[in-house]
Formats: structure tokens, C-alpha cells, sequence
């Protein structure tokens, strides 16, 4: 049973490194409790489930390196650019042991460990690649997307978190972004359903889905 755990965990890896190259940064695994390492296979998992032409497409703008791996972004931070940093917009004690995954704009990182409770549900992978994709190649600044985020009509039916502050707000069009492209590549009928036909098919436009 072990065996076959770690053949499957094997072979995931084999796949994203075909993907990734040397950027990606897998550790910790002999280390993983059973529970942590299904949470790194399912970030796997979804690196892998991102078409290989998007990726490539990552890479060539600059994005420099996943760290996957046991633990808070903290110490999968190779760099150890996050210790006694403040996360923007967490509450004012946290700092980012408390936050699962994330996209490093300066040092264009993703980072994604194991301390989230919900990764199932939350696929932060794929929301950090989401806000890769809006840096890098300029979605979060696309004239569509801030027109669809700037609509109060529209922008009334989005859940809390992608809405920012206002209709427009520039953050919560980011998350917006990050969200609709995590449910495009899981399932493009829940990405309709939930951001709607307009937006998914800008999204399918733009990165050739
Ligand atoms: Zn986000």
C-alpha cells in the first residue's frame, strides 16, 4: 500500500517537473504526515491539469519558481523574504504562517504548503497561478475584466471576496481573476455558473482554453 502511495506521489512529481523544469520545488515529502502529503499530491495534481502550453507560457513571462512542500509558506520560503511580514489585508496579528499559499509578485513565486484546513474546496494552487497569469501577462489590468468588475449590476451578485470595496475596486478584481481561472480549469460549467458565461469565455479567449 505504501509503495503504491509512493509511486503514485512518484510519478505526479515526474509530470509537474515535465511541466516546470527546475523551477519547481518539491520538500519535506519523506517528512509528510499522510494528511500532508495528499494536500502536496492534490497541489500536484493541479500544476499537472494546467495545460502545458499556459505554463510555458508562465515561464517565458518571468515566472521564476512553485514551491511546493510540508508546512506554511513560511518555511517553504527559500528565501526567507516572509518572516515578520504582515499579509495585506489579514487581520492585524496574522502573519503568514496563517496563510496557506500564495503568489510572490516581487520575486515571482508561487508558494503552497499544508496548513490549509479546506484545500479541497480552496484549490490554492490554482488561485495563486490565477494571479500569476494576472501579473505577468496583464489580465488583471484587462480592459474586459475591469468593465465586468466596474458593472454594479454584476458585481452585486459576486460573493464578498471578490468584490474589494467597491464595483472596480483593483484588489478585488485580482481575486476575481484568481477564482474564475481556478474553476475554469476544474470545470468549466462551474466556472459559468459562478462568474458567468461572459467572463469565462474572455478567459478561454485570452489563454487559448
Ligand atoms: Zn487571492
Amino acid at each position: 500500500m505504501a509503495e503504491d502511495v509512493d509511486s503514485y506521489h512518484s510519478a505526479l512529481i515526474a509530470s509537474a517537473l515535465a511541466r516546470l523544469g527546475d523551477r519547481l520545488h518539491v520538500s519535506d515529502c519523506e517528512v509528510a504526515n499522510i494528511h500532508e502529503r495528499a494536500i502536496i499530491d492534490l497541489h500536484l495534481t493541479d500544476i499537472v491539469r494546467i495545460p502545458r502550453h499556459l505554463t510555458d507560457r508562465l515561464v517565458n513571462s518571468g515566472l521564476a519558481g512553485v514551491y511546493i512542500g510540508a508546512g506554511s509558506v513560511i518555511e517553504l520560503d527559500n528565501l526567507r523574504f516572509l518572516d515578520e511580514v504582515h499579509p495585506v489585508g489579514w487581520r492585524p496579528t496574522a502573519t503568514y504562517a496563517d496563510v496557506p499559499a500564495l503568489y510572490d509578485r516581487n520575486q515571482k513565486y508561487i508558494v503552497a504548503g499544508t496548513t490549509m484546513s479546506n484545500a479541497v474546496v480552496r484549490r490554492d494552487v490554482l488561485h495563486e497561478y490565477g494571479h500569476a497569469l494576472g501579473r505577468l501577462i496583464g489580465l488583471n489590468t484587462a480592459s474586459e475584466l475591469r468593465e465586468r468588475h466596474a458593472d454594479a449590476n454584476y458585481w452585486m451578485t459576486l460573493p464578498p471576496y471578490v468584490r474589494g470595496q467597491y464595483a472596480g475596486d483593483e484588489g478585488g478584481r485580482r481575486e476575481l481573476l484568481a477564482e474564475l481561472f481556478r474553476d475554469r480549469i476544474l470545470n468549466r460549467n462551474d466556472a459559468i455558473s459562478r462568474w458567468g458565461l461572459r467572463l469565462t469565455a474572455w478567459l478561454d479567449q485570452e489563454l487559448r482554453l
